[in-house]
């Protein structure tokens, strides 16, 4: 059975559409420039966007022999809110067993469900984006005091400053976005051509 895997540029053209990229001249919270801007939960507000990105992410990691072969007895697990739906797409094209999240409480990332250790299977860590790997990296440290074992990692999207492997695990992705991100006005080109901003959120 060939399963195809849609084009980086056909996935580009739906977060496009979707709204979820877009180009122009933005500011982050923390000061930094930036021509473009991903606000991924606008493609997920779809069913079927959503399905179409999540079907191909599992694509990725059901060719991978290790996942395969202990599915179903195996947990998706979000970092954060915005990985959820990925989770629960991804979960269900995989007929995986498990779904766990994490949220911040108090500046620390913790899992929204209470879970022992023994109770996780072998996890597969996915998030909508990528763009630092912070909260991947404190998902893993969660997932590493459960004692459970991590057989993969995925995203939509994943900036190209972010790490591509996880414990040894190869980070999947969709789109890999080669980010352009300025630390102020000075160096940025947009300001240089007087483009007006928009302030964002991440
Ligand atoms: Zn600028």
């Amino acid at each position: 059975m060939v399963e195809l895997i849609p084009s980086q540029d056909t996935l580009m053209q739906i977060l496009k559409r979707t709204g979820a990229f877009r180009e122009g001249h933005f500011v982050y919270p923390n000061g930094k420039h930036s021509p473009h801007y991903f606000q991924m939960p606008l493609a997920f507000r779809f069913y079927d966007t959503a399905r179409v990105l999540a079907v191909a992410l599992s694509r990725k990691f059901r060719l991978e022999k290790d996942i395969s072969s202990q599915l179903p007895k195996v947990s998706i697990i979000s970092p954060s809110s915005g990985g959820i739906p990925v989770a629960f797409g991804v979960r269900d094209a995989l007929n995986a067993e498990q779904i766990y999240w994490a949220e911040q409480e108090l500046g620390e990332r913790q899992f929204r469900q209470y879970v022992n250790q023994g109770e996780v299977n072998p996890c597969i860590l996915v998030d909508d984006i990528i763009r630092s790997g912070h909260a991947i990296n404190e998902t893993v440290n969660l997932v590493k005091d459960l004692n459970a074992r991590i057989i993969g990692c995925g995203a939509i999207v994943r900036f190209d400053s972010a790490p591509d492997e996880l414990e040894g695990v190869p980070i999947k992705s969709l789109i890999d976005f080669d980010v352009k991100m300025y630390d102020g006005d000075e160096d940025c080109a947009e300001c240089k051509q007087g483009v007006p901003t928009e302030h964002v959120r991440f």
